[in-house]
């Protein structure tokens, strides 16, 4: 999340007005930097990673774990550095920034500067991410730990918070959580309340329930409180927005105070953007299942493993004209996904792209499209954009309506940075030096820094073998959207298969025949440690590619550690985050078979997850003979 835009928020009633005028100036915005920048080259890979934290305060005494609101003293701390080197009163540069986050518990934590090309960097994430944790540690008080958990496990449980609040905020109106979970920056209230309102309804979040031996069947949720009559939108959940046999959730705050790992490069140039844009969609769903480390809403184990969907469902705005329930009066389109999902076109168009990869039949604005078209712009990149361009601004601020269209790319990315796709393609901000980058968004925050740095720089080497190599990817989009579904299976990892390309070399030129087109259903343990007689697997092409480099030994050998994590936990030999959890739960002695996460439950697993990470517990199911 980058810096917050001040200023005074608009009512949805007021900001729907303005919509057509911040799509149109988003549009100018971005043909102006496309003019300008389309053919900027950047020498070297610039990278870097975002980790986010949740803030818990443990009561030792009395056992006890709650979700801290403190986040904002606490980000006053560590924003220091980097305010005093902006207002010149210290020359030291801040070796990490920190960023609000949606939730009142969150922290961001990125590298003070970008990572470079070098292999010697890679070697400097995982030190970079024990570094964040630490400075956030230090900048609590005694009894408040950062924990990069997912979610916790707990929220929108009662007096889950420190301080304690009741759900009866007027702008998120849940029945569960509390306004003050949601960063107080104008932007965060009005951006849940704008999505309700739009929607016309309250967010709808249900996960199934993981039945074990002990949970009623049907399931019917009796901690919701079903007759609730504070706000109209309580009766939601028992007219049919609560589904049996589901964890039902009815806030945005479920879906965005989740955490994740994120990476973003600086491609080349525009095509390599695009290029690695189109190869890493793929890949997503893949890492997300791999990654997954969320098996836990509301203070119950759910049958799926990540959190995707959840958030999904958290910021969908549709209204029911646009989910299709009704037909088409006031609304434009009928609208397939959730501004937060995986993507939905390819945008690269070199010659190993074919258009019956993207299978998906598209909606864009077709005026957005001509405008784009008129100025220059390829036809893959104007479907793109103007499908991005579809959903409305949530968050006008009223000061910020006139802008110098030249100078500022506010309207643009106040489109861009509401469609959280698996994906980014993300343009140079204008007036800056930056490149043309790409941000890979799929993958679940890890329990430790080891596997962050792990995931991190397979990432990464995942992109230096697409592109030495020159690897296609592609296989149809549905099929990638099929294997988000199946990346939220329990066990999905080991249980589960995926589609993927079968042959990834091209032609010398780029070209494929048809029959090299070929897709089908492989095993995690298949796609990352390859198959006999078909796909070789990202680790077997990365330590070849590693292979024919110069590298040095020490570098080497932690690399291998890191691809070695990666390879275990495709094989099986360890388990995901999601499965290490699970197995917590299910094995704790408080546990009754019946799918509750209890607060006795949830303070232990904090404990031994926080032990982990300082590496003060040995965890040889989630990280083998590796510690954290
Ligand atoms: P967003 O808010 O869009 O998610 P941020 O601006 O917070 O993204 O940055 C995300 C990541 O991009 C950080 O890890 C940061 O170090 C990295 N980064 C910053 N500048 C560059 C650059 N020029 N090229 C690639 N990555 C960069
Ligand atoms: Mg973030
Ligand atoms: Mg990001």
């Amino acid at each position: 999340m980058g810096l917050l835009s001040l200023g005074t928020p608009l009512h949805w009633n007021e900001a729907k007005h303005y919509a057509d005028h911040v799509r149109s100036h988003g549009i100018d915005q971005f043909l102006s930097v496309y003019r300008k920048l389309r053919d900027r080259q950047k020498q070297c890979l610039l990278w870097g990673d975002e980790v986010e934290f949740i803030v818990v305060k443990m009561d030792q005494e009395n056992k006890e774990s709650k979700l801290s609101l403190r986040v904002f003293d606490i980000l006053a701390d560590l924003q220091r550095p980097e305010q005093e080197y902006n207002s010149g009163t210290s020359t030291e540069p801040p070796e990490t920034l920190w960023r609000p986050e949606y939730g009142r518990f969150m922290l961001e934590a990125i590298p003070g500067q970008p990572y470079g090309a070098t292999f010697r960097d890679l070697m400097k994430v995982e030190a970079s991410m024990k570094r964040r944790r630490q400075l956030a540690q230090e900048a609590m008080l005694p009894g408040e730990i950062p924990v990069s958990l997912v979610n916790y496990p707990r929220l929108g449980c009662p007096h889950e918070t420190s301080p304690d609040h009741e759900p009866t905020g007027q702008a998120v109106q849940s029945l569960f959580v509390p306004d003050e979970i949601t960063n107080p920056h104008a932007r965060f209230p009005t951006l849940t309340a704008n999505i309700r309102r739009r929607r016309g309804a309250k967010v709808e979040i249900n996960m199934p329930i993981f039945h074990d031996k002990n949970t009623p069947r049907p399931f019917i949720d009796p901690t919701i409180p079903w007759d609730r009559d504070v706000f109209p939108h309580d009766k939601e959940a028992k007219n049919g927005a609560a589904k049996p046999d589901h964890i039902y959730m009815d806030a945005m705050a479920f879906g965005m105070g989740c955490c994740c790992l994120q990476i973003t490069f600086q491609a080349c140039n525009i095509d390599e953007a695009r290029h690695l844009y189109d190869h890493l969609a793929p890949v997503a769903p893949i890492m997300l299942a791999l990654t997954a480390a969320c098996p836990i809403f509301r203070g119950y184990l759910a049958d799926v493993d990540c959190r995707w969907n959840v958030i999904a469902a958290s910021v969908d705005d549709r209204t029911p004209e646009e989910r299709g329930l009704k037909p088409l009066e006031n609304d434009r389109f009928v609208i397939n996904k959730s501004r937060y999902d995986s993507i939905d076109t390819y945008i690269c168009d070199d010659a190993m792209y074919k258009s019956k990869y993207n299978d998906l039949d598209l909606v864009y604005d077709k005026d957005i499209y001509k405008k784009l078209r008129e100025n220059d712009v390829d036809d893959l990149l104007a479907r793109h954009i103007s499908h991005l361009f579809i959903r409305d601004p949530l968050v006008i601020f009223k000061e910020l309506l006139d802008q110098d269209d030249e100078k500022s790319m506010d309207h643009f990315e106040n489109i861009q940075s509401t469609n959280w796709q698996t994906v980014r393609f993300k343009p140079p901000p204008p007036d800056s030096d930056i490149g043309w980058r790409v941000e890979f968004r799929s993958m679940e925050v890890q329990l430790t820094d080891f596997e962050n740095a792990a995931f991190s720089v397979f990432i990464v080497l995942v992109t230096r073998v697409i592109l030495s190599f020159g690897l296609n990817l592609y296989i149809p989009i549905t099929k990638v959207d099929e294997n988000m579904a199946t990346a939220h299976k329990r066990g999905a990892a080991v249980n589960d298969k995926f589609y993927f390309r079968k042959n990834v070399f091209p032609n010398l030129d780029g070209t494929t025949t048809e029959s090299d087109d070929e897709y089908e259903l492989m095993t995690m343990n298949e796609i990352i440690n390859g198959q006999e007689n078909g796909f070789p697997g990202f680790i077997p092409l990365i330590h070849n590619y590693l292979d024919s480099t110069n590298i040095d030994i020490e570098t080497r050998c932690k690399l291998s550690s890191y691809l070695s994590l990666i390879s275990k936990r495709a094989s099986g030999e360890l388990m995901t985050g999601a499965t290490y959890l699970r197995h917590l739960v299910m094995n704790h002695p408080d546990y009754k078979h019946d799918s509750v996460v209890s607060p006795s439950i949830t303070y232990d697993l904090i404990n031994t997850v926080d032990k982990i990470a300082r590496g003060e517990l040995k965890a040889p199911e989630l990280l083998g003979d590796f510690s954290a």
